[in-house]
């Protein structure tokens, strides 16, 4: 291999509940994933296709700090279950899905809406609104080893203390295994690969110096300060 010209970057990891890290490849996110959502987004739950984005992988982060972002009055918390994936491969069945699966955190798909709102109207990619620095607030990666498979389990967001987002992940219109299958039929997945599955209603803006409390049943609290 040639030498390097510059420096190689770090390889960004989210920290696991079991002392090590997992090293992100890509990160794929699902958009409009439980129905209240849908419909609280100007949607109809029973004629769209979910879909998916991308947010970078050094977007992710697990410092327990979100730094309110430039260019944007109007930032969203999105509490989501993260899935990571151990390995890949093209055209995975339903049935074969899981068995791809490392683990599962909590996180967090902040947005800044105004700017995928603007992205949306002119018909342009959403990295603004979406991919930006420090977007991507993460817990500990929990092995599914020793969390199960998740299939349902209360989610919920609140904000200072107070309820703001809540639903329970039986309620995804497409369940973690449908999310790779689908996934592996546009992309080859690999090992290291993560998805970000969809957020309940009860979207709503953050400022800064909010307290933001995510919970998945399962997997526990997820505590980010707005900075
Ligand atoms: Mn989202």
């Amino acid at each position: 291999m040639p030498e390097l010209v510059i420096p190689a970057p770090a390889i960004p990891t989210i920290p696991t509940s079991t002392g090590g890290a997992f090293p992100v490849r890509r990160v794929y996110c699902i958009g409009r994933n439980y129905a209240a959502h849908v419909v609280e987004m100007g949607g109809d739950p029973d004629r769209e296709e979910p879909f998916f984005f991308q947010k970078n992988p050094n977007n992710l982060d697990a410092s327990g700090e979100f730094p309110y972002p430039p260019h944007s009055n109007e930032v969203h918390h999105e509490v989501e279950l993260l899935v990571a994936l151990k390995s890949g491969g093209s055209n995975i069945s339903v049935e074969d899905a899981l068995g791809h699966v490392w683990g599962y955190a909590v996180c967090l798909d902040m947005t800044r809406r105004d700017l995928q709102g603007e992205a949306k109207k002119a018909g342009r990619p959403w990295e603004t609104g979406k991919a930006f620095e420090r977007s991507g607030p993460v817990g500990p990666l929990q092995p599914a080893a020793s969390v199960g498979k998740l299939t349902e389990g209360r989610v919920e967001l609140k904000v200072n203390g107070k309820l703001c987002q809540e639903g329970n992940l039986n309620q995804m219109i497409w369940k973690v295994p449908e999310m790779i299958s689908y996934l592996s039929e546009y992309f080859e997945l690999q090992a290291g690969d993560v998805i970000m599955s969809g957020t309940p209603s009860g979207v709503g803006a953050v400022a800064k110096g909010d307290q933001m409390d995510a919970m998945i049943e399962g997997l526990g609290t997820l505590s980010v300060k707005v900075v």
